[in-house]
């Protein structure tokens, strides 16, 4: 069985190198990279220095592009980690490899990573994005390590996860758009007309004039990061939204995630619109609460399978629920709550197609002869895909599979 795009995720648009600088600008990188080393003295006497670059020296540099780096991290605050970013430029012949990346640091006693008097934290390049708001612009993801540049940090949770090429998992990133402390489009006293026409709407009515222009350039810039976004939807709640992010790999899907959580967040600086990710952000009410459903696969679900198999398994996320609602965002009690489509938070339960159980199964599953993949519905939206996606791989690992049991 194979993901319905058939996505082959090796491929990534990379811009094309920049062609030579402008002579102008040559001369003055180089007036300024003397100037650094001595003070120039009258008349530009170039040849008094040996280090007076040689002309193929020259020619090489203008070959390079200087590249915005953005090395973006997650910090260390507690439940939720925020995303961190900052830029270096760097000169490559071409659109960066992760391998061509330097370590970077940073303070990590503003960041909840270290004291103040030993506060540096090492930034290690993990995966790369071409970022195309800005010219020739890079994202690029990092796990942050201790000052020996090999020990991972405590907060660094994507360093210690279950990883398999061969799993595949696509989250459902739901959350609010936040205006003056509330959901956008809601009136400044009381509440909209109550939910219902919202989900997948359209009209200003339901949508306002602003929300759906962020979300399609937060699509775009995904698209142009190469990152697997499958799709959109409007939400339940007004002013709540849902994109798609499909990977292969615990860590390429969730790199991705986080990624497309960074572009949203830094594209609500343009527009003056927050986001809001509690799963709850309108407490006990009835307007929805965001999740970030977890859909997975492994190759022996995909290829396998069978009723057996699925009822092991099953029984495993039933023995392993504390386990997993650990690491499925905080304050999931408050969301998942039995109403609203959801579970509650401490009884496990699954169902064909049944949107009130813990893990949605298909009906193409039950179709394909218990095959293909499944839906843990309980995620919330503050979840970091890392733990989660780890989580679901620990759960599965426990339960033979008819190769292991052979074995
Ligand atoms: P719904 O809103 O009905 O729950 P969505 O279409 O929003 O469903 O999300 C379904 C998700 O399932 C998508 O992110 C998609 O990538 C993912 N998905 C589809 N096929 C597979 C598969 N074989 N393994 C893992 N995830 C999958
Ligand atoms: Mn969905
Ligand atoms: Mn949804
Ligand atoms: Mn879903």
């Amino acid at each position: 069985m194979t993901h319905p795009d058939g996505l082959d995720q090796t491929v990534m648009p990379r811009p094309a190198a920049r062609g030579p600088a402008p002579v102008a600008r040559l001369v003055d990188w180089h007036a300024k990279c003397f100037k650094r080393a001595r003070p120039i003295v009258a008349g530009y006497a170039w040849g008094n220095f040996l280090s007076v670059p040689t002309f193929e020296m020259i020619q090489q540099r203008g070959s390079m592009t200087k590249y915005k780096l953005e090395y973006i991290w997650l910090d260390g605050y507690t439940p939720t980690p925020n995303l961190r970013g900052k830029t270096q430029i760097k000169e490559f012949a071409s659109f960066p490899t992760l391998e061509q990346l330097p370590l970077w640091g940073f303070d990590g006693s503003s960041t909840n990573q270290a004291e103040g008097h030993s506060s540096d934290c090492v930034l290690k390049p993990v995966a790369v994005f071409p970022d195309a708001a800005r010219t020739n612009g890079v994202l690029v993801m990092c796990e942050v390590m201790m000052p020996d540049g090999k020990t991972p940090h405590p907060s660094n949770k994507r360093a210690t996860i279950l990883d398999d090429p061969d799993a595949w998992f696509g989250f459902e990133q739901e959350y609010f758009f936040y205006k003056d402390g509330r959901p956008l489009g809601f009136p400044e006293h009381g509440y909209p007309a109550p939910q219902g026409p919202y989900y997948t709407g359209v009209g200003y009515k339901y949508v306002g004039d602003v929300a759906r222009k962020l979300v399609e350039e937060h699509l775009d810039l995904c698209l142009a990061a190469g990152i697997n976004h499958e799709g959109i939807n409007a939400e339940v709640a007004k002013g709540q939204w849902e994109f798609q992010i499909f990977g292969k790999g615990s860590k390429t899907c969730a790199d991705q995630m986080w990624i497309a959580r960074y572009l949203l967040l830094r594209l609500t600086e343009k527009y003056g619109i927050d986001i809001e990710f509690h799963c709850k952000p309108l407490g006990d009410t009835d307007w929805n609460g965001s999740g970030m459903h977890c859909n997975f696969s492994t190759k022996y679900m995909r290829e396998v399978g069978g009723k057996e198999y699925f009822e092991k398994l099953m029984a495993a996320f039933d023995k392993n629920l504390m386990d997993h609602i650990a690491v499925y965002g905080p304050d999931n009690d408050k969301r998942l709550t039995g109403k609203h489509e959801t579970a509650p938070w401490n009884k496990f339960s699954y169902g064909v197609a049944d949107r009130g159980a813990s893990i949605r199964v298909p009906h193409s599953f039950i179709n394909n002869g218990y095959k293909g993949y499944l839906e843990d519905r309980r995620p919330n939206s503050q979840g970091d895909p890392y733990q989660i996606a780890s989580q679901v791989l620990k759960t599965i690992a426990t339960v033979p599979t008819d190769a292991k049991a052979a074995a």
